[in-house]
């Protein structure tokens, strides 16, 4: 299965799935799909909402 990285669109972070987010309990190999809905950005606390895939954001699709 092809995962997705996701950029938060407030701050810039992005969710690697192959890095996954330890420090929150989120082990590596978590899609973003399947992070908890209450799952915050580690850098703003944004919701899963303010996420954007990576290809979008590249593809410049607006
Ligand atoms: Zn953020």
């Amino acid at each position: 299965m092809d995962m997705e990285k996701y950029v938060c669109q407030i701050c810039g972070y992005v969710y690697d799935p192959e890095a996954g987010d330890p420090e929150r309990g989120i082990p590596p190999g978590t899609s973003f799909e399947d992070l908890p809905e209450d799952w915050q950005c580690p850098i703003c606390g944004a919701t899963k909402m303010n996420f954007m895939s990576f290809a979008a954001v590249m593809g410049g699709f607006r």
